[in-house]
């Protein structure tokens, strides 16, 4: 089966870190999370989405993702099994050495440049909204923490003048190469993040009194954003760059506002249609009346044709949700709620009875008055 590429799956660039891997695994979870989205293959991409953070936050499993795909990283034998037989090699403990035997050093080796720009990493946020804001957008202002370049060193991390040293220990890489044993037969070369310089690549020895030498300074934010109409429950508004800022002049990282939508007493909403029920009389369906209904624009008339039966649904055109992608709006669909008096006085009892006559049928025993029914009973009916 082919299997898409973890880093894709989760939408982050080869060199993206721990934190941005977690970052992009919780946003897509959440908006893939079979509770929370019904659409089709949305489940299928929650699992790919847990499979490729699987692999890729755990240090080991990414490393060998990296040199050998998804057969190294899954720990199954992608080649192997036939071609080597198990026997020869039960000596050997993991998988990954055997290839490590085999390629030796002509192996790709994941090469960060610690002084190349980065992105920032991205931010989530989940605000609820009123429902009727979702129908119609909204301005909202986002008061929020991120971290922003430092304006005293310009990110730089350094004091004013003073400029970093290349770290000695790495040589400015920001990884050394650790030799590991695992067992008689096999060395293996693991690259690990240089523990002098934290992976910078360069020691500061005088840093930015503003920001403590990260160049990076977190601060309180705020911002008005749109809120288009049409958002749903779910829905994931971007806001670009709004993130946080990016490491040796690397751009913003992105802000998702994850939306939250409260519950409307009068309107159900599926999609752009709205849904709602207005109740009216025996007379009225019998008939015909224009009536009231409410709407997202306030109220509408809408006519009741005579004979209109219980549960009949009416159709207001361009009354629903306006669409978030393209333009038009949906439906508002009325059902009708014929409602049947449980208390008549007498005149309107007479009235119905006069009806039931005057259609030449039976009038039922509960329609008749007390006397009648006495009558009745005491002639043994
Ligand atoms: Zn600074
Ligand atoms: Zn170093």
């Amino acid at each position: 089966m082919a299997q898409e590429d973890y880093y894709k799956v989760l939408g982050v660039d080869r060199n993206a870190s721990d934190a941005e891997i977690s970052k992009a695994y919780r946003r897509l979870a959440k908006k893939y999370h079979p509770d929370l989205n019904h659409e089709p293959g949305a489940e299928e991409k929650y699992k790919q989405v847990n499979e490729a953070y699987e692999v890729l936050h755990d240090q080991q499993k990414r490393a060998q993702y990296d040199q050998f795909g998804q057969a190294g990283a899954n720990g199954q034998a992608g080649f192997g099994g036939q071609g080597f037989g198990g026997q020869g090699f039960s000596g050997f403990g993991d998988f990954s050495d055997i290839f490590n035997d085999f390629f030796g050093g002509a192996r790709r080796q994941r090469q960060v440049d610690p002084t190349a720009p980065t992105r920032g990493a991205d931010l989530d946020q989940t605000i609820t909204i009123d429902f009727m804001d979702a129908v119609k957008g909204r301005k909202l202002h986002l008061a929020y923490n991120r971290d922003e370049t430092c304006e005293t060193c310009h990110g730089m991390g350094t004091e004013h003048g003073t400029h970093p040293l290349v770290c000695d220990k790495c040589g400015g890489t920001g990884v050394v190469l650790q030799t590991n044993r695992s067992n008689p037969y096999t060395i293996f070369q693991q690259q690990v993040v240089c523990d002098k310089c934290h992976g910078t690549g360069k020691i500061i020895q005088h840093p930015c009194k503003t920001c403590q030498g990260k160049g990076l300074v977190n601060k309180k934010v705020a911002l008005d954003a749109t809120i288009p109409a049409g958002v749903d429950n779910g829905t994931q508004v971007t806001l670009q760059g709004q993130g946080d800022a990016g490491k040796n002049g690397g751009p913003y990282g992105n802000l998702y506002l994850e939306i939250r939508v409260r519950p409307s007493k009068t309107f159900k909403r599926r999609g752009t249609t709205l849904y709602t029920e207005v109740q009216i009389t025996f007379a009225q369906a019998t008939l015909g009346d224009e009536i009231k209904v409410q709407t997202v624009d306030g109220e509408e008339n809408l006519r009741i044709p005579a004979g209109t039966q219980p549960e009949t649904v009416f159709t207001l055109r361009g009354k629903g949700v306006p669409s978030l992608h393209g333009s038009g709006r949906g439906n508002q669909e009325v059902t009708a709620k014929v409602v049947i008096p449980k208390h008549l006085n007498q005149e309107q009892r007479d009235a119905l009875v006069d009806y039931v006559k005057a259609g030449g049928g039976e009038v039922p025993p509960q329609a008749k008055n007390f006397f009648e029914r006495l009558k009745d009973k005491l002639n043994g009916e």
